[in-house]
């Protein structure tokens, strides 16, 4: 027996690694299972290359509890080690095996899909084990070795009888750790960061109807027919899938095989992704995965940390904050790849050269994607549109690369279900929608019902109306306002429609001069100055007499404000202002001047100004009252 003391660099290691190194105690299990994967993916690559003369077969690892004796194993069929091997790998801490290991075959073992990294791992197992026992016997023709270590820099090592090939870890549970000892727990931990590791994984045997037998029809004296029970048999409960969809070919799988790896990933989840983007490189650095678009709504905040980022089939977390464009944390799915340094901060993370490369090809995938599935099939994308345009929209405004590339697939609806390009809607309104200032305006919508006035009444002109409803187009609408020339956005309530896309001025005004100063004085003195703002036009005699609007710019500034930045300080807080167009060329308003008495002509401004609010939805409450009961005044 040798008995010796652990590199004595490392001597206060422990209470570190218990205390510092993983916040999550939790994290020793896919430390384990990663260290037993690694040993059976070493031998298979030595197999591979003739190295290792041994029968390879179908290795599994196994993790197993004794609550008894509250222990808890987990044992592999892999490489092993030598009793030499121990002394270096293990005494010796902070020398990672696994870069030893890639170094010394670095060109053929590269894709060998080998975890380890840091060459801590394994020492988290003190997290939680007061005492840790290493059996193990080597490929090599060398007899088996037990080390065991308290938890003190001092071990003993000594030759064991084992006789299969692999590794088997004991730890000795801690007494405040008994939560491991646990099988639902130890099976939560399994399901969260090993459901997917490439080497199958035991834990425990379940019952199954055998597939040999076909149970019998029995038919008894009265004819009735009974089913014979299945056969029960006892496997070994394997709980991982060793071949995730993200590790094959995109050519070997069919959408069905998206489908049901989603389905995989978010059991509770029952609708069906709209489409997915396999994600598939190897240089400059290796990323593999499968990225899916759920149905979006229009809450941005409560769809993220959906995408979970893997190493090497390992999980490791589901924040991919700094990973992936911020944009695109609103989708669902898996990433996976060895090169994302994970011991660093995440303000270091988005600075790190691999990091970027990798966001920036993440967010070209995708919109190479969104381009194909547009020429491919628009009608499909049309049909999606409402639920991913909040990605794409929001992808538009925070990256610019994303912006560029959306100009292909990034859609404007019409209020009347057509979907156009950007391209495609300027050739169709530039014509007609040009101002005299040779400014094309974009006439929009947010909402079809409460606007349908405005709507009818720009139609009525032949312009085209964009339904733009979702949480950040005010932000959007901005941005496309300072990237293209002499175009600007204006909502179709926010102004008579003559006055949004102002051509040259061709209605004269009926009112000369000092009429329209004693009107303005007169609405001035009847309508509150703090809600209204009184803007007399010359407008079409047929135009509404009086019309209320909200100006696109203060309107614009409280919804960005509302959503998060651009906004104006202060002004969310701003009251609602509304400006009241009033037509002089309508035969009501010449009524109301010439009304002789003033309490008629409070009247009729007030009925007037009632119904233009009505018209907005704005009339509510007590005032709604005295309007109905102004107007049954009126009709008597
Ligand atoms: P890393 O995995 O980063 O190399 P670890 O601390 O997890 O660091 O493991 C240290 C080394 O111990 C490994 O590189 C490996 O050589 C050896 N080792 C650990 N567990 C096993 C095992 N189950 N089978 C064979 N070797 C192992
Ligand atoms: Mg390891």
């Amino acid at each position: 027996m040798t008995k010796g003391s652990i590199n004595v660099s490392v001597e206060n290691i422990f209470p570190l690694i218990k205390k510092f190194l993983y916040s999550d105690h939790e994290i020793f299990l896919r430390e384990l299972i990663s260290n037993a994967t690694d040993a059976t993916l070493k031998l298979k690559h030595l197999t591979n290359i003739g190295e290792a003369k041994v029968e390879y077969g179908n290795p599994q690892i196994e993790v197993k509890i004794d609550k008894d004796t509250k222990k808890l194993h987990v044992i592999d069929q892999g490489l092993g080690m030598t009793a030499e091997e121990v002394e270096k790998y293990i005494n010796q801490v902070a020398f990672s095996g696994a870069e030893e290991f890639l170094d010394k075959y670095k060109d053929s073992a590269k894709d060998s899909g080998i975890i380890g990294h840091f060459g801590l791992g394994f020492y988290s197992a003190f997290m939680v084990a007061k005492k840790v026992e290493i059996i193990t016997k080597s490929y090599k023709d060398e007899p088996a070795a037990h080390w065991i270590c308290d938890g003190s820099p001092e071990f003993t090592i000594e030759p064991h009888d084992k006789t299969e090939r692999g590794t088997e870890i004991i730890l000795h549970i801690a007494d405040d750790e008994k939560e491991f000892l646990e099988e639902g727990r130890i099976r939560e931990l399994l399901t969260k960061y090993n459901k997917f590791m490439p080497v199958p994984i035991k834990f425990g045997t379940k019952e199954i109807n055998d597939p040999e037998h076909e149970p019998k029809t029995i038919t008894d004296k009265d004819g009735k027919e009974t089913k014979e029970p299945y056969r029960k048999i006892t496997v070994d409960d394997i709980v991982n899938n060793p071949n995730p969809a993200w590790t094959k070919q995109p050519a070997d799988l069919k959408d069905e095989d998206y489908n049901n790896f989603y389905r995989e990933l978010y059991p509770m989840q029952f609708e069906e992704p709209l489409f997915n983007i396999h994600l598939n490189v190897d240089y400059p650095f290796n990323l593999t995965g499968i990225l899916y678009f759920p149905k979006m709504t229009n809450d941005l905040n409560i769809q993220k940390d959906r995408i979970q980022l893997y190493q090497n089939q390992v999980f490791v977390t589901d924040n991919v904050e700094g990973i992936v464009p911020e944009f695109l944390t609103m989708l669902r799915g898996v990433i996976d790849s060895p090169d994302i340094p994970l011991n660093v901060s995440r303000s270091y993370l988005q600075a790190d050269g691999a990091v970027k490369k990798i966001s920036s090809y993440i967010t070209r995938k995708v919109a190479d994607k969104l381009k194909s599935l547009f020429n491919n099939n628009r009608e499909d994308f049309e049909a999606k549109w409402n639920d991913i345009k909040v990605v794409i929209e929001y992808g538009m405004l925070s990256e610019e690369k994303f912006f560029e590339k959306a100009e292909a697939f990034a859609l404007y609806p019409t209020v009347d279900g057509k979907y156009y390009t950007y391209e495609e809607l300027y050739n169709k309104i530039k014509a007609n929608q040009t101002d005299k200032d040779d400014k094309l305006v974009i006439l929009y919508a947010a909402d079809k019902d409460a606007q349908h006035s405005y709507i009818e009444a720009a139609k009525a002109k032949g312009y085209e109306v964009l339904l733009l409803d979702s949480p950040i187009v005010s932000h959007l609408i901005q941005k496309l306002e300072t990237t293209k020339e002499k175009v600007s956005f204006a909502r179709v309530d926010g102004d008579h429609i003559d006055n949004l896309i102002k051509k040259e001025d061709t209605t004269i005004s009926k009112l000369d001069d000092d009429q329209k100063k004693s009107l303005d004085e007169l609405l001035k003195e009847v309508i509150p100055s703090e809600k209204f703002m009184v803007q007399l036009e010359a407008m079409d005699s047929e135009a509404s007499p009086f019309i209320i609007t909200q100006p696109e710019f203060m309107r614009r500034m409280k919804e960005m404000q509302a959503t998060g930045g651009g906004g104006m300080f202060g002004m969310g807080n701003m009251p609602e202002m509304y400006n009241l167009v009033v037509n002089t060329n309508h035969e009501l308003v010449s009524e109301i001047l010439n009304t002789k008495t003033r309490k008629k002509q409070e009247r009729l401004i007030n009925q007037s100004l009632d119904l233009a609010r009505l018209s907005q939805g704005l009339l509510k409450g007590e005032e709604l009252t005295n309007f109905i009961k102004r107007s049954y005044d009126m009709i008597k």
